[in-house]
């Protein structure tokens, strides 16, 4: 691993809730809260409250199956919560390539407004 991938990100401070942010869902496993700087009407955050090595999705091995699938299920549940199950979209950056800007595995689920596709 090398240093980016080993350090910590400003989504730790959000877990710690040292930073503050709206939170929308949380359970043992996961947090949703709104991003700072949103893409849609609706777009939420996911993100696992145990790194574990995810640092990028690229970075997924067998023994993170339980927490990708439970972050897949927390979508649904705040697209229902925001009202949004009949149009959302759920993304995950990967890389600098896709720019990925923080190095914490998270899920973008956006929508309130009509998505175009492809994204671009
Ligand atoms: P990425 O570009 O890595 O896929 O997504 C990172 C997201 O985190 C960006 O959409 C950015 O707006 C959001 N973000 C970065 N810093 C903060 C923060 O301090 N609070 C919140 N709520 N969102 C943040």
């Amino acid at each position: 691993l090398n240093a980016r991938s080993e350090a910590p990100t400003i989504f730790d401070k959000i877990i710690a809730k040292e930073i503050l942010s709206s939170i929308v869902y949380e359970d043992e496993k996961v947090l949703a809260f709104r991003d700072i700087n949103p893409q849609a009407p609706v777009h939420v955050l996911i993100i696992p409250k145990f790194r574990d090595g995810l640092t990028t999705l690229a970075k997924a091995e067998a023994r993170h199956g339980d927490i990708l699938g439970h972050l897949l299920c927390a979508s649904k549940i705040v697209a229902e919560k925001e009202g949004i199950l009949d149009g959302f979209r759920v993304v995950i950056n990967n890389g600098p390539g896709a720019c990925q800007s923080v190095y914490h595995l998270h899920l973008h689920v956006l929508g309130g407004r009509q998505l175009k596709w492809p994204p671009g």
